[in-house]
């Protein structure tokens, strides 16, 4: 399989997988320009998550910055409080083209179970996931509340326990049974076709916000900022402009305590290239060139790789790639908290973080759009244990 971003992508995987990956990328490619398919997704995404997500022009904290005008690209108002439900929708509709009847997935702190448990039990489909032990005992209430879903949790126990090993268990899962399995993939990373079905899905951010923008500024924004775990909010936020040359590009990574400590997951900043999960891809990297472990304060962004087309936008130079610390991004936080109202997610406030140094850098006359990809409520209790220890 050759790679499809450039020196990046490709299906890294064993002949057993290659056979049901092969099966996906055609049902894919059936029905993602089909009317009935589009029809259906579209009345979901409408009727359900609760679409179109406003872009909202942030008044009080472009005063504060004093600069370019600042829009949030609002998907923090999604059902289930994040972009990913426009992925796992999109995913378990091709399920149900495809006749499946269960579906698994991997998480992390929990965020893409909680959506798919979600989908799935509106789809009356059988649902697992399978989640690092260690990530388990620390988001214990979203365990809780994907069981409450109807969704069967199974805990990961090799390795560090944690959301690498939720992946590598769900893969293995899958081969096992993708007659009647469906493999639904949080973000825009994997082998071949997934990170091109994770970014159709999310497109729509983009699509969305370029339409707005024009109808509002009667023009095209200077730059485009996302957070980048494994890049599927940041890829639906950049796809509708990538062909828009002076449209900037820009993701923002966590920097942890410093992407010169060993605590950080900023792929792109730190990275090599490397084959994790199927792909090729930047990859961070121990002394003996094994995937090593990475930290962030933000439960979605600690993942060792990224999706293979920002290492691919990053290597052609049509994307750049920040790092924000946990300090910056709790800073945001609290800056979006007091001036708007607005509670995002700790992953999104890495995004606003940047965007808040770069707006005081642009002209009046510029407007820039932020992507808060999802809402700060399951945050609140580990920003409240941050800021303690830091006044301590
Ligand atoms: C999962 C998550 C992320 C990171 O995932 P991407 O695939 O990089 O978008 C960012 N923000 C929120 C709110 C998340 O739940």
């Amino acid at each position: 399989m050759k790679d499809v971003f450039g020196s990046f992508g490709g299906a890294y995987v064993p002949e057993a997988q290659l056979k049901a990956l092969k099966e996906l990328e055609e049902v894919f490619l059936e029905y993602k320009d089909d009317e009935d398919f589009k029809k259906e997704l579209n009345y979901y995404l409408k009727d359900y998550v609760g679409r179109q997500t406003p872009l909202y022009y942030a008044e009080n904290l472009t005063r504060k910055c004093g600069g370019a005008k600042i829009y949030l690209k609002r998907e923090d108002l999604n059902h289930t409080g994040a972009h990913k439900i426009n992925n796992v929708l999109g995913q378990i509709l091709l399920a149900k083209r495809m006749g499946k009847k269960h579906v698994i997935a991997e998480t992390g702190a929990g965020q893409h179970g909680v959506a798919t448990a979600t989908v799935a039990a509106l789809m009356g489909m059988e649902c697992t996931v399978y989640m690092g032990k260690e990530d388990m005992k620390r988001q214990a209430l979203n365990v809780f509340r994907m069981e409450m879903l109807g969704a069967k949790v199974v805990p990961a126990l090799s390795g560090t326990q944690t959301l690498k090993e939720a992946v590598d268990e769900a893969i293995a899962a899958w081969v096992n049974s993708s007659e009647d399995t469906f493999y639904v993939l949080g973000s825009a990373v994997g082998p071949h076709p997934y990170p091109t079905i994770v970014k159709h899905f999310q497109q729509i951010i983009s699509e969305e916000s370029r339409t707005q923008i024009l109808e509002k500024e009667g023009k095209l924004p200077k730059a485009i900022i996302a957070c980048v775990g494994g890049g599927s909010n940041a890829i639906g936020s950049f796809a509708a402009y990538i062909e828009d040359r002076d449209v900037s590009l820009i993701g923002v990574e966590a920097a942890g305590k410093g992407v010169d400590t060993p605590y950080h997951a900023a792929t792109i900043a730190k990275g090599e290239p490397t084959i994790l999960h199927g792909m090729k891809t930047l990859c961070v990297l121990d002394e003996n060139k094994e995937v090593a472990p990475v930290y962030s304060i933000s439960p979605g962004l600690d993942y060792p790789g990224v999706g293979p087309e920002h290492a691919y936008l990053n290597e052609v130079g049509r994307a750049t790639y920040e790092s924000i610390t946990d300090d910056e991004a709790v800073e945001a936080l609290m800056t979006l908290c007091k001036t708007e109202g607005i509670l995002p997610a700790i992953e999104s406030s890495h995004a606003l973080a940047y965007a808040i140094q770069y707006a005081a850098t642009c002209k009046p006359s510029d407007v820039i759009i932020v992507t808060v990809s999802g809402r700060g409520d399951k945050d609140v209790e580990a920003v409240a244990e941050y800021v303690g220890v830091k006044n301590k």
